[in-house]
């Protein structure tokens, strides 16, 4: 079927859309939310299941605390109200990655409901209400072979892997959001990157979107402008980056608009996202609620979490991440373009370590934002990653300060720290690194120098201060950059006036 796309531009003037985002957040834990099997990604398929999470008859689940306290955690974060008793329901399905041919979930009782993020996009803020955020079991994972696309269609056989199958996730679940038709795309990608930055911040899930631990859904509906109903929505699932989020709401807009400037009827569905051509393609019609059945999981006891717990738990909050950039950015003078580009490097928490171990805010930036990202990004590593600690980058900075080494003899400390050379101060011992502020060696030098430059010399004695910095430039070639250039400046000055 071929589809007819509005240009952007044409969609906002004549419809206003409606974004609703689910975002799948893979817990941290150690074992699964229902059994004792390990987490650990990238294990030999199916050798982390047990007959619990195999669905074989007779085997009994039992809760994860860690992953109630997560759930009750990101729930707080958001704002939300706590259960005080709350049930697992099953969702009954079929599908091959499903063993037990239902998903532990929950339904109407979640664990966290009624809350909302605070979501800037260029300066506006926009508030994305929460209407719950659940738990429930992952399925295990279907490699389909043989086929052009890599989906079911086409394939010669398919492969399931158990060992996600009962991984803890949270669902967590936007009510519509509302907001001007040409800001939806990035309010979408806003509101999944800000909630990713408080996954991580709480630290119960390591929030890598390009390894599924995050996984978006989309759904996106359009109403003509001054509609009071809503319109119907399609569902584009697994969503695996924030570009895409973008991408996906941009596309579906113009996909939608097209159905309804013809005169169409948009069809309830799920929807894949092609992360090569930012387009989607039909999945499959959606089923609504009742065709799943829900209905209270028998073997499970219902989750009553203490207001005592649920107060201690909030005593163990971090600060939001977008407060505390605020707050950072405050505290460290930085300009708006300074800060978002400290955050987009990744060094955001470099910086405020390298800060906390006494460097000049500038002066941290400066270092992780020009030099060792350079060297990551040569390394093909993340900042982080980098064989370079906050601590190191504090204390070379300290012997910039005390003019023990230059900013250019700096890079060649973090040279000796890639390269395991040892500390900083014994890298310049090593290296024989250190400044030469040594009068003697610098007056030499500096005689040296107006001998073999008469022209600049008597310049200089002209008063054009400014040819001096011909003279510095040939010094430190000559010292190797090592010399005191303030001091070879003065020196120059008094011997030529
Ligand atoms: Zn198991």
């Amino acid at each position: 079927m071929t589809e007819t796309l509005v240009p952007f531009d044409e969609v906002i003037a004549k419809y206003d859309p409606a974004l609703g985002l689910e975002v799948h957040v893979e817990l941290n834990t150690n074992t699964k939310m229902f059994c004792g099997c390990p987490t650990v990604f990238g294990g030999e398929p199916n050798t982390q299941v047990c007959p619990t999470c195999l669905g074989l008859p007779g085997a009994m689940p039992v809760v994860n605390a860690k992953a109630v306290e997560s759930a009750i955690r990101i729930g707080l974060a958001l704002n939300c109200s706590i259960a005080e008793w709350c049930r697992f329901a099953r969702k009954n399905y079929f599908y091959p990655d499903m063993p037990k041919n239902f998903q532990t979930s929950q339904y109407d009782e979640p664990i966290a409901f009624d809350g909302w993020l605070d979501v800037e996009v260029e300066g506006e803020t926009f508030r994305v209400e929460i209407e719950r955020a659940h738990m429930e079991e992952d399925t295990g994972k279907s490699t389909h072979v043989g086929g052009a696309t890599g989906r079911i269609h086409g394939a010669d056989y398919s492969l399931v892997d158990y060992n996600r199958a009962g991984i803890p996730l949270i669902e967590i679940v936007t009510r519509p959001i509302l907001v001007p038709a040409e800001k939806a795309p990035a309010v979408a990608r806003a509101y999944v990157g800000q909630l990713r930055d408080l996954i991580l911040a709480l630290g119960v899930s390591d929030a890598r979107m390009d390894q599924g631990s995050i996984r978006a859904d989309v759904n996106l509906s359009l109403a003509p402008k001054g509609a009071d109903k809503l319109g119907t929505r399609s569902e584009t699932k697994n969503v695996n980056s924030l570009r895409s989020v973008e991408r996906a709401v941009r596309f579906e807009m113009s996909r939608h608009a097209g159905i309804l400037d013809a005169g169409g009827a948009v069809l309830q569905e799920t929807r894949h996202f092609h992360e090569d051509t930012g387009t989607t393609s039909s999945g499959r019609e959606k089923s609504d609620a009742e065709d799943y059945r829900y209905f209270p999981e028998p073997d499970l006891v219902p989750v009553a979490p203490s207001r005592e717990w649920v107060e201690e738990l909030r005593g163990t909050l971090p600060e939001n991440p977008t407060q505390k950039r605020a707050r950072l950015q405050e505290e460290w003078g930085f300009s708006d373009l300074e800060m978002r580009d400290t955050v987009g490097a990744g060094a955001l928490d470099l910086v405020e370590q390298t800060v906390a171990a006494g460097a000049a805010p500038q002066a941290a930036r400066k270092w992780w934002l020009t030099e060792l990202a350079r060297r990551a990004n040569d390394a093909g590593v993340e900042l982080g990653d980098l064989a370079v600690t906050p601590a190191q980058v504090a204390e070379v900075q300290s012997l910039v300060d005390a003019k023990t080494i230059n900013d250019k003899l700096a890079r060649q400390v973090f040279d000796g720290l890639l390269a395991g050379e040892g500390t900083p101060a014994e890298i310049i011992a090593a290296r024989g690194l250190a400044v030469v502020s040594d009068e003697g060696a610098l007056s030499a030098a500096v005689d040296k120098a107006i001998a073999e430059n008469p022209d600049i010399a008597d310049k200089i004695r002209d008063g054009k201060v400014a040819a001096a910095g011909a003279l510095i430039g040939a010094i430190m070639k000559e010292m190797r950059g090592q010399a005191d250039a303030g001091r070879v400046r003065e020196l120059i000055l008094e011997k030529l006036s």
